[in-house]
C-alpha cells in the first residue's frame, strides 16, 4: 500500500503536518511575469534567497562605509577572521570537526587546490577514477591536471559507467574497478550526488574501497550538501569539495566550502599551492618570509574572505542550523517519494507519455532531485512546464530535473507537477 494518495486534500494535510512547512516563509519565492509565484522546483542549481540575505550583506556594507579598513578588525563581525565563524555550522553540515572544514574561492577552484595536494601520481601510480558523466567542470578539472603532471587522461583516466540497459552505476562496478585499478590508482574522485542522474553513491564504500588499493578519496559534493545528511570524518573520506548556491542557497557564484580529514591537519609538509590567508594567523601580519600553514582546512586558504558573499551564505548557514539535516532528509524522503508516486500515478493514467526516472528508486541511493526521461517527447514536456510556470531544468541530452527541496518546497509544489501534466495535449 502506497503512503500517497492522489488527491489536493492529501498535498494539504501533509503541507499542514510538516514540521518544517514555516521555513518556506524565510526566503523570496521567484513570481511569474503574471505576478503569480512560480512553482520552484530547481534548488539543485540555485537556491532560493533567504529573506535574511539582504540584511546580512548590508551590515557589511554599512560596516564598510563607516569603518574602512578598520573594519577588519572593528567591524561587528570584524573580517579578518570572519570565516572562522562559518566553519562550525558547515562542519555540522558535512560530519566534520570544525577544523576539518573551510569556507572560500569558488568549487572548481578548490576542486583544482586540493588536488594539487591530494594528486601526487608517481610513474607507477599515476591514474584518476572517476564517474561516467561527471559534471563537465570536473571532467575538464581533472583531465587538466593529468596533463599538468604529464600524463594522458586517454590512458590516465579511468570512468566508471553503468552496465548496458542501466543508467545509474553499482556499487559493486564502482568498488570492482577500483579494486582493478590497484596499484596504478592515485585518486578516487567521485561526485557525492550526480547532477544529471540524481544517484547517491555510497561513499563509505568508496573510500573504503579507494583507501584498500592505496589510494586517496576526494568527493565533489556540489549536488550532495545541505541534500542529504553526511559523515565525512567518520567515513575516512580525504577530501571533499562543495558549492554554496546550489542546496545551500548562498546566491550566485556564492562561497563554496573544503573538507580536509584531520588526518592531514597537522602536515605542514605536504605540498599545496599556499597563500597568506593559509599561513599561521598569530604571524600572518608579520609579513615574513616562509609559508607556516594553519593546521586543519584553514591551511589551504589562499587569500582574505570575500566578504559580502560570506555574509549571506552564513545567514544561509543559519537556517539549517534551526531546521537539521535529519529533520530535512526526513521530509525530503517523503517529498520526493510523493512526486515519484504523483509520475506512476500520471503514466498509469494515460498512454501517450512515458515518464522514466532514471534516478534510482531506493530513497537511499538519491537526495531530493529526481531526473525524468520522456522517450521522444522530453523537450515538448519541459516547454510545457515551463509555460504553467513551473521552474525544473533541461540537461542536455535528454534530461528534465526536478528537486523539491525540503527547507521551501511543499507537497502542493509537486502536486502542481501532476495537475500541469494532466493539462498536457492528450
Ligand atoms: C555545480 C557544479 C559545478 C560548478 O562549478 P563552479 O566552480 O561552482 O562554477 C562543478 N561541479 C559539479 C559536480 C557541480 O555540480
Amino acid at each position: 500500500m502506497s503512503p500517497y494518495q492522489a488527491t489536493a486534500a492529501f498535498a494539504q494535510a501533509q503541507d499542514h503536518a510538516d514540521p518544517l512547512r514555516h521555513f518556506r516563509d524565510r526566503f523570496h519565492l521567484p513570481t511569474a511575469p503574471n505576478g503569480q509565484p512560480v512553482t520552484y522546483l530547481c534548488g539543485n542549481s540555485l537556491g532560493l534567497q533567504p529573506k535574511t540575505a539582504r540584511a546580512a550583506v548590508l551590515q557589511e556594507l554599512d560596516d564598510w562605509a563607516a569603518l574602512g579598513v578598520e573594519g577588519h578588525f572593528t567591524a561587528r563581525q570584524p573580517w579578518v577572521n570572519y570565516h572562522q565563524a562559518l566553519a562550525a555550522p558547515t562542519a555540522r553540515l558535512v560530519g566534520a570537526l570544525p577544523h576539518e572544514v573551510v569556507v572560500m574561492n569558488s568549487l572548481t577552484v578548490n576542486l583544482h587546490l586540493l588536488m594539487a595536494t591530494f594528486y601526487r601520481p608517481t610513474a607507477r601510480r599515476c591514474k584518476i577514477l572517476m564517474e561516467g558523466g561527471a559534471f563537465p567542470s570536473d571532467q575538464y578539472a581533472v583531465e587538466s591536471q593529468l596533463k599538468w603532471h604529464g600524463h594522458d587522461p586517454a590512458t590516465a583516466l579511468v570512468e566508471v559507467w553503468p552496465r548496458p540497459g542501466e543508467t545509474t552505476l553499482r556499487t559493486e562496478d564502482i568498488v570492482q574497478a577500483i579494486a582493478q585499478t590497484g596499484d596504478e590508482l592515485a585518486l578516487v574522485l567521485f561526485g557525492g550526488v550526480n547532477y544529471y542522474t540524481g544517484q547517491f553513491y555510497d561513499l563509505p564504500a568508496l573510500t573504503q574501497a579507494a583507501h584498500a588499493a592505496g589510494a586517496v578519496a576526494g568527493f565533489d559534493l556540489a549536488h550532495t550538501v545541505g541534500n542529504l545528511p553526511l559523515q565525512l570524518h567518520q567515513w575516512g573520506v580525504d577530501f571533499a569539495v562543495w558549492c554554496g548556491y546550489k542546496y545551500l542557497n548562498s546566491g550566485p557564484g556564492g562561497a563554496a566550502g573544503a573538507f580536509v580529514h584531520e588526518r592531514y591537519a597537522h602536515r605542514p609538509d605536504l605540498p599545496r599551492l599556499a597563500g597568506w590567508w593559509g599561513h599561521r594567523a598569530e604571524v600572518r601580519f608579520k609579513m615574513e618570509k616562509g609559508f607556516d600553514p594553519m593546521p586543519g582546512a584553514e591551511g589551504w586558504q589562499l587569500s582574505n574572505a570575500p566578504i559580502l558573499i560570506m555574509a549571506a551564505h552564513q545567514a544561509s548557514l543559519a537556517i539549517f542550523d534551526e531546521a537539521t539535516m535529519p529533520a530535512l532528509r526526513a521530509k525530503s524522503v517523503q517529498l520526493t517519494g510523493w512526486l515519484e508516486f504523483l509520475l506512476h500515478t500520471f503514466n498509469a493514467e494515460q498512454s501517450r507519455y512515458r515518464i522514466e526516472v532514471i534516478t534510482p528508486a531506493q530513497p537511499a541511493a538519491r537526495g531530493c532531485q529526481l531526473s525524468l526521461r520522456v522517450p521522444g517527447q522530453g523537450r515538448a514536456v519541459f516547454e510545457h512546464l515551463s509555460q504553467a510556470h513551473l521552474i525544473g531544468d533541461w540537461r542536455e541530452p535528454d534530461v528534465i530535473r526536478l528537486s523539491p527541496v525540503p527547507l521551501y518546497n511543499t507537497f502542493t509544489d509537486v502536486w502542481r507537477v501532476y495537475e500541469i501534466l494532466k493539462q498536457l495535449p492528450g
